[in-house]
């Protein structure tokens, strides 16, 4: 077969890699002149590692990538490590990485709301039956199981980051059971960052005979009636027996139309949530006391979501010395942040770092860039699962996998190579 992958993202590579194996021709065609997609990374001059432009790790539970890793012969660049993370409360930041931490933070006062946290952490640890929880709402099963304290102090400011006030409260149970079951305090990276892994990827895909188009943005595909598809891409058109898509349910729309009403109407109805980050270099270390994630609640101030030093995960030295801040949130297209300019960003940013550090002062800054997705984070609704549009979609030979279709689990890197592997098994069929 001649096949088609639009997007080199991971999902895009896992998804050549299997088609490749199975002797078919293979083509990749991605917009940008890298591959990564939304996990790729920058280097800058005097930097022996990159860095991902969107902060990227990786939980020991991955199972999907750590296999794709002893597949790839790679394994042995792979980092494990257990980095801090901590969580705000009146003024302060204490650890909350473990059951064990969360349960002396001090924002779950003493005594019932403690142990109520402690038997719901463990419940969704051990439990496997998320179906049922898909027909609540966060708000709904935590208030009742871990209590309305519980929910308002750990839970709601995190639901409301990520999914904004207009969604907070419609997000559905199963998606938080996913991100308690899967998680792991460890976390993993690669040698050199993802971008690393990701080169190191694309070089043994081109080994294997895959063809890379760089720059190339497909604009339309077209069920042809000899039954092939045509890729678009600007003045140039290429005919595929099967094309797989790993990019946006709104853009696959665009770019199909021929699909089927019903189907449009579902990729169309998918809600998500985009995201800004920015990454700044700084003279100094920022959290004195080494922690590499800060959980920022909206309701006391913060300009962002999480603050994240990556060079108390990763040493400075890799970066010429630089210490490394992500400053993220995720957001509604509309908001005033994807209007900002990177200085306007700066200018709202700056004054909560005197918060993680009293002696923070602008002159640390020697560097910083902004990177903006309009598509970051699938919004689960009630019965989501209801929603999810077929990998095998209507139009004979027209394949798509993407985060949109990984639920119950949470978006992520592990589950884009799982989609987009069951994808090319099913278009192997
Ligand atoms: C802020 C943030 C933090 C994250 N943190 C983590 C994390 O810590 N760990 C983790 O594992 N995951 C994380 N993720 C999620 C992870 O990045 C994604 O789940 C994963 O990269 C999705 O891979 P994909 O291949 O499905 O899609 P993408 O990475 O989106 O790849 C799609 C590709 O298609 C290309 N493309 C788009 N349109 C076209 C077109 N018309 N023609 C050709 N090419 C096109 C794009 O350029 C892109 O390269 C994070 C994401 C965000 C936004």
């Amino acid at each position: 077969m001649k096949v088609a992958v639009i997007g080199a993202g991971f999902g895009g590579l896992a998804a050549a890699l299997d088609l490749v194996k199975a002797g078919n021709s293979v083509t990749v065609f991605e917009a940008d002149a890298v591959p990564g997609g939304l996990a790729a990374g920058f280097k800058e001059p005097g930097w022996d590692w990159s860095v991902e432009k969107f902060y990227h790790h990786w939980f020991t539970s991955d199972k999907y990538m750590f296999h794709l890793f002893q597949e790839l012969g790679l394994q042995d660049k792979v980092l494990i490590l257990n980095p801090k993370t901590v969580m705000y409360h009146n003024g302060k930041f204490y650890p909350f990485d473990s059951i064990p931490s969360a349960l002396l933070y001090p924002g779950l006062g003493y005594g019932i709301n403690k142990i109520r946290f402690g038997l719901v952490g463990v419940y969704l640890r051990m439990t496997k039956n998320w179906k049922p929880m898909e027909k609540t709402t966060v708000a709904e099963w935590m208030s009742k199981y871990a209590g309305e304290k519980v929910y308002r102090e750990m839970w709601e400011p995190m639901v409301i980051g990520k999914f904004s006030e207009k969604h907070a409260g419609k997000v559905n149970m199963a998606w938080m059971w996913a991100r308690l079951h899967a998680r792991t305090t460890k976390l993993a990276t690669y040698m050199g960052g993802f971008q690393a892994f990701v080169d190191d990827m694309a070089g043994i895909l081109v080994e294997k005979d895959v063809q890379f188009r760089y720059n190339t943005r497909v604009t339309r595909l077209e069920k042809e009636t000899d039954g092939v598809i045509s890729v678009h891409t600007g003045d140039n058109v290429e005919e595929f027996d099967k094309v797989l898509v790993t990019i946006s349910p709104a853009q696959l729309a665009r770019m199909a139309p021929q699909l089927p009403e019903e189907y449009l109407k579902g990729l169309l109805e998918l809600k998500s949530m985009g995201a800004v980050v920015m990454v700044i270099a700084l003279k100094h270390q920022l959290s004195k006391e080494g922690y590499y994630w800060y959980n920022l609640p909206k309701s006391a101030g913060f300009p962002f979501l999480a603050l994240v030093e990556h060079t108390n995960f990763m040493p400075a030295e890799r970066f010429g010395g630089s210490h490394l801040i992500y400053c993220g949130d995720y957001l509604e297209p509309g908001h005033e942040y994807f209007q900002f300019t990177k200085e306007e960003l700066l200018e709202r940013f700056i004054p909560s770092f005197k918060r993680i550090n009293p002696d923070f002062s602008p002159d640390w800054i020697t560097n910083s860039w902004v990177s903006r997705t309009n598509y970051a984070q699938p919004v689960p609704l009630l019965n989501h699962s209801q929603n999810i549009p077929s990998i095998k979609t209507p139009l004979d030979g027209l394949y798509f996998a993407s985060m949109s279709q990984v639920y119950p689990w949470d978006r992520g890197t592990n589950f884009a190579v799982e989609i987009a592997r069951r994808a090319a098994a099913i278009m192997l069929k």
